[in-house]
């Protein structure tokens, strides 16, 4: 059993400069967490405090019930995947395993033991003589993973695991890394800069910004119910489309003004944005994902009433989608849309929205306020 728990955590570094501010956050025995942010968010910095790599400056680390904040990184139980793997070049496979249980003075035939176990559960039962350099980045990356569920750790940390792996492997080592979880069934938590790791691997993903948490949530939460622009722009590729807009009021109705064009709001998201004080004239942020803009026939008659139209500035082919890239009164929207479009650079057309689907942000604090 392991629950980890970060409790008001705080990082100031010798130099004053706060990486990490008041996080928080309950991990659940066996829970896949992601830290997921761009670079210098305070991501790894928070995986290095749980790992006992970096000093806590402020708060508690818990875990199983007890503080661990003074406890050696050895007598944590925690294992750590690094980037960079941090092979011994001049051990094989296997020597590079049995270190940690030699280390931890393990009885010879327990380390046989669990090293033939880990070796079989990653696949690397053929390559155990063989040292570091005669191995490619995909089996690397497996053994440095081997060396840390060795040790059965109480959590496993892994720190951008597959950033030095190109795109066809990055996928594939995705897969392993989840079949790996089911079978372990331990606590992972896992820092990547990548959001379609984040979304693809995570139980629960933590968003971080500037050393602060911005939401911790399901991936399909955070990519339905952004609680800001940084989450919303963060979570999903192509990313959101923001779009200046004013809100105009008419009777009972709210309209957004996007582009000169009115986009009459549900009844639900008006009453919504009136009660939170929302006036006709103020000006929002209308949020947007690209695979809810369309430009086919019956789109466009199901949503008449939502539409902007533009120039197609650029258009991408990707097979299964294509992407089109329009300027819409000097504002670049990207639509994700069916690959037979028959739409090209240079046309003028139509996009149409499902008004229920938007979102729309305060300007000045940025928040979600649908
Ligand atoms: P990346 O994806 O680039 O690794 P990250 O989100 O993991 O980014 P951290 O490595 O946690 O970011 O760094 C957070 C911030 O703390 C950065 O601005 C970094 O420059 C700063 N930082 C890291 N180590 C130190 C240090 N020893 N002294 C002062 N500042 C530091």
């Amino acid at each position: 059993m392991a629950d980890l728990n970060l409790k008001h955590i705080n990082k100031t570094y010798p130099n004053g400069f706060v990486a990490v501010k008041d996080f928080n956050l309950d991990i659940q025995d066996g829970e896949f967490v992601i830290f997921v942010g761009p670079s210098g968010c305070g991501k790894s910095t928070t995986l290095r405090m749980i790992a006992g790599l970096e000093d806590i400056t402020g708060g508690d680390l818990v875990i199983d019930g007890k503080r661990v904040n003074d406890e050696e990184p050895k007598d944590r139980d925690i294992a750590m995947v690094f980037q960079s793997y941090a092979l011994y070049p001049h051990m094989t496979v296997r020597e590079n395993m049995e270190f940690p249980l030699k280390i931890a003075k393990l009885p010879k035939n327990e380390i046989d033991a669990r090293v033939d176990e880990a070796a079989k559960t990653l696949g690397l039962e053929s390559l155990l003589d063989r040292k570091p350099k005669a191995l490619s980045g995909g089996q690397r990356q497996r053994v440095a993973m081997g060396r840390a569920i060795v040790r059965h750790p109480k959590v496993l940390l892994m720190d951008e695991p597959l950033s030095n792996l190109d795109a066809k492997l990055r996928g594939q080592m995705r897969v392993e890394i989840s079949r790996l979880h089911e079978k372990l069934g331990s606590t992972i938590v896992y820092v990547t800069h990548d959001q379609t790791e984040a979304m693809t691997l995570g139980d629960r993903i933590v968003v971080m910004s500037d050393g602060e948490v911005q939401q911790i949530d399901t991936p399909q939460n955070l990519y339905d119910s952004p609680v800001n622009k940084f989450v919303a722009g963060f979570i999903g590729a192509p990313q959101m489309n923001f779009i200046e807009a004013t809100l105009k009021e008419k009777g009972e109705d709210v309209f957004v003004t996007i582009a000169n064009h009115d986009v009459k709001l549900s009844a639900d998201k008006a009453a919504r944005l009136k009660k939170k004080g929302y006036k006709d004239g103020q000006e929002v942020t209308v949020g947007i994902r690209p695979e809810d803009l369309g430009d086919a026939p019956e789109m466009l008659a199901k949503f008449a009433d939502s539409t902007v139209e533009g120039h197609v500035d650029v258009y991408e082919m990707l097979g299964s989608t294509s992407n089109l890239y329009v300027n819409v009164n000097g504002q670049q929207i990207t639509a994700t849309v069916e690959p037979d479009t028959p739409v090209r650079v240079g046309d003028t057309i139509k996009l149409a929205f499902d008004n229920n689907k938007i979102h729309i942000f305060d300007k000045d604090s940025q928040e979600n306020v649908l």
